[in-house]
């Protein structure tokens, strides 16, 4: 799965790809444990109480629970960077709950996967995503996705 597309610009060392599959990667402060993501890009852990200054790359669980969601109808104005002559697609947008970590971690919902097909509860996992730069080269996040046993379109559960 390391196909060479590189992190979309600011979410360097954010994920990582590798044989093994795609996670989410949080820092985790080294004195007390609490976790952040994305990662943070100064020293100081996010507990005020705590005074450790460092973090190490701890991956996040891949799948979670749709806390909520919400779709994107209208195409950000600028400068929203958008490949030129292309045309705005609608994308939702998935708060997703990690049990393990009790953490919630936003994301862009794969492309082919409708708001509509979309409900609280549901299990959903983390997959490889690509955007496109205001240039058109392709850049790598991550985007959640209802796990197979939901209906794309109804997004009931199988029988
Ligand atoms: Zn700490």
């Amino acid at each position: 799965m390391t196909d060479g597309i590189p992190a979309a610009p600011g979410t360097e060392g954010w994920f990582r790809e590798s044989p093994d599959g795609f996670v989410l990667l949080a820092g985790r402060c080294t004195a007390c444990g609490a976790l952040s993501f994305p990662p943070r890009t100064v020293p100081g852990c996010p507990d005020p109480g705590c005074e450790g200054l460092d973090q190490s790359p701890e991956p996040l669980s891949t799948t979670g629970t749709l806390w909520s969601y919400t779709d994107a109808r209208y195409a950000p104005p600028p400068p929203y960077p958008r490949p030129p002559d292309t045309e705005f697609s609608p994308y939702a947008l998935a708060a997703v709950e990690l049990a393990a970590e009790r953490m919630i971690v936003l994301g862009q919902v794969a492309p082919d996967i409708p708001a509509e097909a979309l409900r609280v509860g549901m299990t959903m996992e983390l997959a490889p995503g690509t955007l496109l730069s205001s240039t058109g080269v392709e850049e790598r996040v991550w985007n959640w996705r209802p796990v197979a046993g939901y209906d794309a379109y109804t997004g009931e559960a199988h029988a």
